[in-house]
């Protein structure tokens, strides 16, 4: 082995492990802090000038911990709920665990510790074919669950979404892709106005049923009809949440603004009811923050707007994180990379279609919205606690005692250096 000073051999049981840096809380910077693991799970996080008070296996371990470079920075691991794949590999189209695999850890080693796997619109049978291969991934704890962005959602604003299936709201899928994901489906993407989505027997109302939370996106529809369908889907998480002992869930607007009829001042559309809905507690927004999909400016509005505690920063990332330019695929549709940034590939337009997905890590996402002004606590908030909050994962998401010791090691430009799964080092 190299003695690198990245490396972390790893601990006896029960011996602490002490990090230092600049730790990154759910509310705060502690500057001068450290972070203390035993046994994969958070014993301890604090500044270092305190851990004298704390008992003293802990003292001792942030005692013996090596000072760290001026800058370090100390996050959780973060938790995307929007990820299509990385390194080359799709979720989409990925055929076996193994090759998904190479996804997860794309992201993986880049600070992505807990993830949800996202499809896209595609055949009945290819859509129930990959969530079961995905559902085999969340059994053995490698992802979080499986989003589905589709099939109910609007043609005229389906971005990248395959046009040749589109379907209208179906119960009957509804129930076939829970089952085939045999409990892992965790969110779906659909729009309000498609026909046999909103009201009673639509397929809203089958996902919060089946305990999926329906995102609201890729949707041409009315305030009005957006209002109406977070009225619904709010008033149905409370009931079901109020049935079981399972942690609440919470509704999402599926990338704000991209795949959305614009906010037009006398046609506002759903952007405007998603903002309200946000404001007022009913919904966590995802933002593609990546400085592609959205000017910084409207990433520091939002932000401004509904409070980072509504803010899920996402990735959309696509086989290509991680990856060169080039041509890939996003599920039945072509995508060209250039210059990082990933469109539907259509000869008659030399600069591509549409935006179809991202290419960043969710860490570069984090450093795009610090550049856009927006603070360091709260970026990181918006790519870990809140997104793990949504996800109803009270184990993850925060530099918190109790919680798994994921924890992402960067320079002070967020550049990774190590990350810690469960305590332990990702390869
Ligand atoms: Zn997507």
């Amino acid at each position: 082995m190299s003695d690198a000073p990245h490396d972390v051999p790893v601990p006896a049981p029960g011996t602490p492990v002490a990090l230092r840096g600049r730790v990154v809380t759910p509310r705060d910077v502690v500057d001068d802090g450290a972070v203390v693991v035993v046994d994969g799970v958070v014993r301890w996080v604090g500044p270092v000038a305190a851990a004298e008070h704390a008992d003293p296996a802990v003292a001792a371990a942030v005692l013996d911990a090596p000072v760290p470079d001026p800058g370090t920075l100390l996050l959780p691991g973060l938790v995307d709920l929007h990820d299509h794949g990385g390194g080359g590999v799709g979720f989409p189209d990925a055929t076996s665990v193994e090759e998904a695999m190479v996804a997860v850890l794309e992201h993986r080693r880049h600070g992505t510790t807990t993830m949800l796997a996202s499809l896209v619109t595609a055949d009945r049978e290819t859509l129930l074919t990959r969530a079961a291969m995905l559902a085999d991934l969340a059994e053995a704890g490698e992802i979080a669950g499986i989003h589905a962005e589709g099939p109910f959602l609007s043609h005229e604003r389906r971005g990248a979404q395959s046009p040749d299936d589109l379907v209208p709201g179906d119960v009957a899928l509804v129930r076939d892709l829970v089952e085939a994901s045999r409990g892992h489906l965790r969110t779906m993407t659909v729009a309000p106005e498609v026909p046999g989505v909103a009201g009673p027997e639509g397929a809203a109302e089958a996902l919060v049923e089946a305990g999926v939370v329906p995102s609201l996106g890729h949707t041409d529809a009315t305030t009005e009809q957006a209002e109406a369908l977070v009225a619904q889907v709010a008033a149905g998480l409370r009931a079901h949440a109020a049935e079981g002992d399972a942690p609440a869930r919470e509704m999402t607007a599926t990338h704000l603004f991209n795949g959305m009829r614009p906010l037009h001042h006398r046609a506002p559309g759903p952007i405007a009811a998603c903002l309200a809905a946000a404001a007022r507690g009913d919904l966590v927004v995802e933002l593609v923050a990546d400085g592609v999909h959205l000017a910084p400016a409207t990433v520091r509005s939002v932000v401004e707007t509904v409070g980072a505690d509504r803010v899920a920063l996402v990735t959309d990332a696509m086989a290509a994180a991680g990856m060169a330019d080039g041509s890939y695929e996003l599920g039945p549709m072509a995508v060209t990379v250039r210059d990082g940034v990933a469109r539907l590939a259509d000869p008659e337009l030399p600069e591509g279609g549409s935006i179809a997905g991202g290419t960043a890590h969710l860490v570069d996402v984090v450093r795009s919205t610090v550049a856009a002004g927006v603070p360091l606590v709260d970026a990181v908030r918006s790519a870990s606690w809140v997104p793990a909050r949504v996800l109803g994962l009270p184990d993850v998401g925060g530099l918190v005692v109790g919680r798994r010791a994921d924890v992402l090691e960067t320079d002070g430009d967020l550049h990774v250096r190590r990350v810690l799964r469960a305590g332990l080092p990702v390869a």
